[in-house]
């Protein structure tokens, strides 16, 4: 089991300490979050529980602040990564915007204190409900993924009165290496974006309509991007057409959103390297005078997280070691949906790892699975179990199947920890049922 460590020497060197981890060991072997022993998160909350750093958070915004300091610019951190209420705060007290692609997003954003003019509103299929929302809201700009929706927008503004502020997000097709498939968006043929030879004739259409305003010219590559060239190519793509909406004459452009997709450190990849991630960057942005937007997600939240769970039971069947634990793919998704690595540590001092074994969730699914084929010191049932860096696509993406109620989030700061988000009960699980239906014809 390699050692959890905190700092940035885990499996061969990267970036200068870019990787807080949100557990490490203390002196007595034991994982812990900052002050706070697991255990004690464990026994207070139970378990399956997300626990969360906000010291980590804290770290990578600032490094990512830094980095960005030469040009003018504003992190609007993406809600769908993690958007408990106690992360929202922890990024509103940083100063950060937020990047919303929902109407339940817009809405827990204004739940956590954002201000309209703090968000930005994205997303491939907004309904016009949401468009409405989004202008009741004032929001900073709408990135704009289509001529359709471009219209839509129009009409709804000019019926309600106002001028909609709006990016157009463009889909720069670029070649991608993400992790997955299911991250990519930036390359020709995704449903994203409008596409790279529409962008001139939108932004045309844009300027042609009276209910929208043409602000900001936007893309966003995909997630866990682990090469800086992509962002450069990018970049480049959308300056290249502000240049030529500069030659038409266009004054109304205020921002260049470069979207999210920062990758961190599962396993053996090597975290982005920001300075040099600003110098390919920054210089192509400069050029424009526009304010910067980036929109990240995984990167600010991503190692800041830790999924605790409890072993229930263990299985030698058909030749193989399964460990079975409180938490499946309900609870953390990523390791069935994308394949997605996340190393696993006893939380007890761990012995040496005698045994390959399959750590599994109780779903009734044979793809529910949390790690496959890993090296594991011997468990026994009731061992409590940490997998780390779930801080990003973790909660957010727990469901009810099988009727399991979801997990309970814990924040750390320091020494002191807090329940932030209670463990659903059986009860809230048939919540919005109505027993009595009323029978239409
Ligand atoms: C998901 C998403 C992001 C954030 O991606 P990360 O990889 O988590 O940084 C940013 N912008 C848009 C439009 C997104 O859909």
């Amino acid at each position: 089991v390699p050692e959890v460590r905190n700092g940035d020497d885990h499996r061969g060197g990267v970036g200068a300490g870019l990787l807080t981890a949100a557990a490490v060991r203390g002196a007595d072997g034991e994982l812990r979050c900052e002050g706070v022993p697991l255990r004690r998160i464990a026994a207070a909350a139970g378990t399956p529980v997300y626990v969360y750093n906000g010291h980590t958070i804290r770290d990578r915004y600032q490094r990512l602040q830094a980095a960005l300091a030469s040009v003018p610019h504003r992190l609007h951190y993406t809600l769908k990564a993690n958007s408990s209420a106690a992360v929202l705060r922890v990024v509103r007290q940083l100063g950060a915007g937020v990047d919303v692609v929902s109407g339940g997003e817009l809405h827990r954003a204004r739940c956590a204190g954002f201000a309209g003019s703090d968000v930005v509103f994205g997303g491939v299929g907004k309904t016009d409900d949401e468009l409405r929302a989004g202008l009741a809201a004032g929001v900073l700009l709408f990135n704009v993924e289509s001529a359709g929706e471009l219209r839509r927008l129009d009409a709804i503004a000019r019926e309600v009165g106002v001028r909609a502020p709006i990016g157009l997000r463009i889909n720069p097709e670029v070649s991608l290496e993400a992790a997955h498939a299911y991250i990519k968006t930036g390359e020709r043929g995704q449903k994203f974006g409008i596409p790279w030879d529409d962008a001139i004739p939108v932004a045309e259409l844009a300027l042609s309509l009276g209910g929208v305003e043409l602000v900001g010219l936007d893309m966003h590559l995909g997630s866990q991007l682990t090469r800086i060239d992509p962002y450069r190519a990018g970049v480049a793509r959308l300056v290249d057409i502000w240049r030529q909406l500069r030659d038409l004459g266009v004054d109304t452009l205020r921002y260049l959103d470069i979207g999210g997709g920062l990758g961190v450190r599962y396993d053996t990849e090597a975290s982005p390297d920001l300075d040099r991630f600003a110098d390919m960057v920054l210089p192509l942005v400069r050029e424009t005078g526009l304010t910067l937007l980036m929109e990240p997600g995984r990167f600010l939240v991503g190692n800041a997280g830790v999924l605790l769970t409890r072993v229930i039971d263990t299985k030698h069947s058909g030749g193989k070691d399964f460990v079975i634990v409180d938490a499946g793919m309900t609870e953390l998704l990523r390791p069935s949906h994308y394949g997605a690595y996340h190393r696993v540590e006893p939380v007890a001092p761990p012995g040496e790892p005698s045994t390959i074994v399959d750590v599994v969730g109780p779903v009734c699914e044979s793809g529910d699975f949390l790690a496959l084929d890993r090296p594991l010191p011997p468990v026994a049932d009731g061992d409590l179990i940490a997998i780390l860096d779930v801080g990003a696509y973790g909660y957010v993406m727990a469901s009810n199947y099988n009727s399991r109620p979801r997990a309970a989030e814990v924040l750390v700061e320091g020494d002191r920890f807090a329940v932030v988000t209670r463990r659903e009960t059986v009860e809230d699980l048939v919540r919005l049922e109505i027993p009595d239906p009323d029978w239409r014809t």
